[in-house]
C-alpha cells in the first residue's frame, strides 16, 4: 500500500453528524452510553459490543478500562467503536471486569482527554470512571476543588467525582457515596477499581441503567439492547439513588440517598433510546406507537397516507395509521451511509438542502395529502425542509403530527439543546410555527397523551415518573448555581 492511499480520505467530521440531517444544527443529541461487566473473563469482547449496541448515545469517541489482578488495561479513541477497536486492541484488554464508554461530546468540549473511562492513579489504588449525563453544578465543585489545590487533566465534569474520592478519608465507597450526594443533576455512573465496580443512579434516576445477568456475571448499561445483542438477561432497572457494589463476595445493594421523585427522561421514550430497548418494564417501539395512536385520537387528519421520519418516528407512524386506518407508507428514506464523507457540500448547496441524509419517496408521495409523524421540533428549519421535500415530490397537503409536547426549555441534563431562545416552541405559538414550517396543519402530542403512551410502571407516580422540563420548566433539581450551570452533556 502507497502512503498515499493510508491517508484518510474524509475531510468531514464524524460520523452522523446532525442525525437527521439536512440541517446538522437543527437536532437535539444524544447523551453518552454506558456498558459494565462485573466478572466475565471475556470482559472486553462484551464490553465491545455492548457498546456497539449502544452506538447510536454516542458517535465521537469509545473506550474500554479491563481490571486485571492488580493494573488496568485500557485504550480509548476518537471515532466510531468499530473505528477504535480491533482484534488486537482487543486481546490485549484482559480481565474479567470492565466498563465501557461511548461520547457524544458537548458542553464538556471534544478530544481524546475527555474520551472516557477517565483512568486516575490515587492513595487507594486506581480507579477508572465513565459517566453518562450532567453534573449541574460540577463548575461549583470544580471551582471549590481547584481554588484548594485540585489539578484537574480534563475539561470533562467526570472528573470531578474522582477528585472528591481521591480527597476523602474514607473508604473508596464511603467516598463514593459522599461524591455522589454532593452533586446536583442526571447521571448514570460506573467507578472501576482493580477488586470492585460500583454503579451509580442519580436520586431522580433522570438517565437510564440496567442491571442484567449472564450467567455468573453482572452486567450494566445504559439501554437493554446491549443486553440482547450478548445474550443476557435483564434483571431490573437500577433505581434513582442506588449504589450497586460487586466485589468477590458477589452484589450488594445500597443507597447513597432516599429516592426523590422519580424523573426519567421522556426524551428517551420519545427520541434518544433504540426502539428494541425496554425501559421502566415498557418496550420502546411499543411506547412509540401508543404516542402516534394516542395522538391520532388527539387529532385525526382526513389524509390519503401516514409516513413517519425515519428512523425515530416510523413506530409511532404505524401506531398513528393503525389508529386512524389511512395507511402507512415509506414516503421519507433515510441514507445510512453519509457519515464521512469525501468532500464538504459548499455553503450553496448547504442552502439548497442537499439531501444526503433524507429523501421522500416521489412515486410514494405524489398527489397525496400526507400525513408526516416526527418526535419533536427544536428550532423548526429541519421541519420546514422536510416538509419542503415532501411538497416537491408532489404531496398536495403535508400535515405535521409530533409526538412530544412542544419542546421549549433547555436540558441540563445531559441532552445537548440550544438555548431557549433558539427553541422555536419558546417563542411562538403553534400556529406561527406551522406558518413557519410550511405545513397544512401541525398538532403535538399533549402532556396526558405522553404519560398515557409511556405507561409504564409509575403511571400512577408524579408526571408518570417522567421529567418534562424541556416541556413544561418544571426541572426536578436545583438547576442555578450562580450562572455557571451547563446546558448539556458533561461528560
Ligand atoms: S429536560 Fe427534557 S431532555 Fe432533559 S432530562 Fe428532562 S425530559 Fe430529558
Amino acid at each position: 500500500m502507497s502512503d498515499e492511499v493510508k491517508q484518510p480520505l474524509w475531510t468531514g467530521d464524524y460520523y452522523n453528524e446532525g442525525a437527521v440531517q439536512i440541517d446538522p444544527f437543527d437536532t437535539l443529541r444524544e447523551e453518552c452510553g454506558v456498558f459494565g461487566v462485573y466478572g466475565h473473563p471475556d470482559a472486553a469482547s462484551l464490553s465491545y459490543y455492548g457498546l456497539h449496541a449502544l452506538q447510536h448515545r454516542g458517535e465521537e469517541s469509545a473506550g474500554i478500562c479491563v481490571s486485571q489482578h492488580d493494573h488496568f488495561n485500557y485504550h480509548r479513541g476518537l471515532g466510531l467503536v468499530k473505528e477504535v477497536f480491533d482484534k488486537d486492541t482487543l486481546a490485549g484488554l484482559q480481565g474479567n471486569n470492565s466498563i465501557g464508554h461511548v461520547r457524544y461530546s458537548t458542553s464538556g468540549g471534544g478530544g481524546l482527554t475527555n474520551a472516557q473511562p477517565l483512568v486516575f492513579k490515587y492513595k487507594g489504588g486506581d480507579i477508572a470512571v465513565a459517566t453518562n449525563g450532567n453534573i449541574v453544578n460540577a463548575p461549583e465543585i470544580r471551582r471549590e476543588l481547584e481554588e484548594s489545590g485540585s489539578i484537574f487533566q480534563t475539561t470533562s465534569d467526570t472528573e470531578v467525582v474522582a477528585h472528591l474520592i481521591a480527597r476523602s478519608p474514607k473508604d473508596f465507597v464511603e467516598a463514593a457515596k459522599d461524591a455522589m450526594n454532593r452533586m446536583v443533576g442526571g447521571y448514570a455512573f460506573m467507578l472501576l477499581t482493580h477488586d470492585k465496580l460500583l454503579v451509580a443512579c442519580d436520586p431522580n434516576g433522570l438517565r437510564p441503567l440496567t442491571m442484567g445477568r449472564l450467567g455468573d456475571a453482572y452486567i450494566f448499561t445504559s439501554e437493554t439492547c446491549a443486553l440482547e445483542v450478548i445474550g443476557a438477561e435483564i434483571v431490573r432497572d437500577v433505581r434513582p439513588g442506588e449504589m450497586l457494589i460487586l466485589d468477590q463476595d458477589g452484589l450488594h445493594e445500597d443507597r447513597f440517598t432516599p429516592m426523590q421523585r422519580k424523573a426519567l427522561c421522556a426524551m428517551e421514550y420519545i427520541y434518544f433510546a433504540r426502539p428494541d430497548s425496554d425501559m421502566n418494564g415498557s418496550n420502546l417501539h411499543s411506547a412509540r406507537k401508543r404516542m402516534g395512536s394516542v395522538l391520532a385520537r388527539e387529532r385525526f387528519v382526513d389524509a390519503d397516507i401516514v409516513t413517519g421520519v425515519p428512523d425515530s418516528s416510523i413506530s409511532a407512524a404505524i401506531g398513528y395509521a393503525e389508529q386512524t386506518g389511512i395507511p402507512y407508507e415509506l414516503g421519507l428514506i433515510k441514507n445510512k451511509y453519509t457519515g464521512r464523507t469525501f468532500i464538504q457540500p459548499s455553503q450553496e448547496l448547504r442552502e439548497q438542502g442537499v439531501k444526503m441524509k433524507l429523501s421522500a419517496v416521489r412515486r410514494v408521495v405524489d398527489g397525496k395529502r400526507v400525513v408526516m409523524i416526527d418526535d419533536s421540533i427544536v428550532r423548526g428549519t429541519t421541519s420546514r425542509r422536510i416538509v419542503s421535500l415532501l411538497k416537491e415530490a408532489g404531496a398536495t397537503e403535508v400535515h405535521v403530527c409530533i409526538t412530544s409536547p412542544p419542546f421549549k426549555n433547555p436540558c441540563f441534563y445531559g441532552i445537548d439543546t440550544p438555548d431557549s431562545r433558539e427553541l422555536i416552541a419558546s417563542m411562538r405559538t403553534v400556529e406561527e410555527i406551522r406558518e413557519e414550517i410550511g405545513a397544512d396543519s401541525l398538532a403535538f402530542l399533549s402532556y396526558e397523551g405522553l404519560i398515557e403512551a409511556v405507561d409504564g410502571d409509575d403511571r400512577a407516580s408524579y408526571k408518570g415518573g417522567l421529567c418534562m422540563a424541556c416541556f413544561d420548566n418544571d426541572y426536578p433539581t436545583q438547576v442555578d448555581f450562580g450562572g455557571d450551570e451547563k446546558i448539556g452533556c458533561g461528560c
